[in-house]
């Protein structure tokens, strides 16, 4: 016999679910799953066959009795089932429900509550739903009932301090209309917040008696909550959310799935909505005895060059699949392109940096190396990319240095960018494109298709190099980091907004 888990998503940002959801995600054989759950959630169950069962508005792509029998049907069937919910899963979720129907199958369950809309979502509009200055208790209603039969107490709903109210966007007229008849203050003040906690978070506010026609001038729809309450009025000094940066942006990053959540997490955090368009991927070598020959010969040389995060794990990777370790570089010096490479060789190879230019380009390095020490005779392992420039070994070697130009790693390109990307930015619903590499550049053009389609959307350049690129391939750049790391990239693209 399985179980079943009745998991509370939290409002719409992901990361809003519990831990406890979280861990159970990543054990469930099947993922149950609504149209309020965020998407992204389902990443925690990589193994889980995963099923809609969604309703958005009067569509359901499954009733409600079917939902139950499949909740028992993959429980009966020895499975860990995830079943999750927008919001909390008791919170007008139909959860009671589904734990009901697991009851009478006999079927063992679990609650993992979550954090509601109208809480969690409001929070993310500035609105605290309780206020000491304002009122004392808050109230729930849904606006959209079972049947005719209302339990709904109009008459003491008006007397109340501070009602939220879920799927009432529809009935928004009649809620108010009801309230005001009776004897709610027009003037209270309302808000409505659409798509709570996700990047497409909208709010409009207002009074009882205006809050519909500013819902409608807004072309606000469900999912909505909307507030009736003094507490409102806190929106305009507590709106933290929509006030970061980057709210309402959607910015395309183009480096490899392994490097992009740096930048993407740094750009979620300022608001932005991060869409992930790897143009190029990682692979092995297609045959090591080249590299692991110059790792067994590391110690011979004076110099060990890593020229990106890739090439750090790489070696990583190579060292621990082969039962190597760190002792074959012995005394080597070791020199790194960039500040987030050398952190890297710190971090995974718990191995100091000799040497680190300020500037993160090839030619930087160059002239730091020959400014070290006579270049002459000395022997050089380069562990890098199948791809790079040839400024670096074509410099050392001019000075009279043994290169040994190792590919540590290879580079392609994709067969194609995610489904709908192209669309999107075709037709200006994403606002910027950024580019970490030429080779990103490149790829993402041939991927793509001609430049003349990139009218409608700013472009950020990692540095002098890439933007060299996009001007050969005919992209406009609309800024270039002036410090050619994420950090960098990210200041340019906020300075760009500002
Ligand atoms: N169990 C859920 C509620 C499900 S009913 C919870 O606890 O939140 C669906 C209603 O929830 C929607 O019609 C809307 O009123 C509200 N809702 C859910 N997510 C929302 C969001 N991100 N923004 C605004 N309203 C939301």
């Amino acid at each position: 016999m399985g179980i079943v888990y009745l998991i509370g998503a939290g409002p719409g940002d992901p990361g809003l679910l519990t831990l406890r959801g979280a861990e159970l995600l990543a054990a469930a054989d099947v993922v149950i799953y609504d149209y309020l759950a965020p998407a992204k959630l389902l990443a925690l169950a990589p193994r889980a066959e995963k099923i809609y069962v969604g309703k958005k508005g009067p569509v359901h792509a499954l009733p409600q009795e079917q939902i139950n029998a499949l909740l028992i049907e993959k429980a009966k069937a020895g499975k860990t089932v995830a079943r999750l919910k927008g919001g909390d899963p008791f919170v007008f979720g139909r959860g009671g429900e589904e734990a009901e129907a697991l009851v009478n199958a006999g079927i063992p369950f679990e609650i993992i509550p979550g954090i509601t809309a109208a809480i969690g979502g409001l929070a993310y509009a500035g609105i605290p739903v309780t206020h000491r200055d304002f009122n004392s208790s808050f109230t729930l209603v849904t606006g959209h009932e079972k049947d005719e039969s209302s339990d709904i107490d109009w008459p003491s709903l008006a007397k109340l301090p501070c009602v939220a109210f879920y799927m009432g966007v529809g009935n928004l007229a009649q809620i108010a209309q009801r309230l005001l008849a009776h004897g709610m203050n027009p003037q209270t003040p309302a808000a409505t917040v659409q798509w709570a906690a996700t990047t497409r978070q909208k709010c409009v506010v207002g009074t009882l008696q205006t809050i519909e026609q500013k819902v409608i001038g807004a072309g606000i729809s469900s999912p909505a909550i909307t507030i009736f309450g003094k507490v409102v009025t806190l929106r305009s000094t507590l709106n933290w959310f929509e006030s970061r940066p980057l709210f309402g942006q959607r910015i395309v990053i183009t480096r490899t799935r392994q490097q992009s959540s740096e930048l993407a997490i740094r750009l979620q955090n300022l608001g932005a909505e991060v869409i992930e368009a790897p143009t190029i991927e990682i692979a092995e070598p297609s045959d090591w005895s080249e590299v692991d020959r110059a790792l067994d010969e590391a110690a011979n040389h004076d110099w060990i060059i890593f020229t990106s995060i890739n090439g750090v794990l790489a070696v990583k990777n190579r060292l621990l699949a082969t039962g190597r370790d760190i002792r074959l570089f012995g005394s080597a010096k070791i020199a790194a392109i960039g500040a987030p490479t050398a952190a890297a060789i710190n971090r995974e190879l718990a191995c100091r940096v000799d040497l680190c230019p300020d500037q993160f380009v090839a030619e930087a390095l160059a002239d730091q190396l020959l400014a070290a020490e006579p270049m002459r005779e000395k022997r050089i392992l380069l562990l890098r990319a199948d791809i790079g420039r040839p400024i670096l070994v074509d410099r050392l070697r001019a000075a009279g240095a043994l290169v040994r130009n190792i590919s540590i790693y290879e580079t392609r390109r994709p067969a194609a960018l995610p489904p709908g990307v192209g669309e999107q930015i075709r037709s200006g619903e994403i606002d910027w494109i950024t580019f970490t590499s030429s080779s990103t550049a490149k790829n993402f053009l041939e991927l793509f298709g001609p430049p003349t389609d990139l009218q409608k959307i700013k472009t950020a350049s990692i540095g002098p190099i890439t933007s060299q690129t996009l001007r050969e391939l005919g992209i406009p750049i609309t800024v270039e980091a002036q410090r050619s790391d994420i950090d960098g990239l990210v200041q340019s693209i906020l300075s760009n907004q500002q």
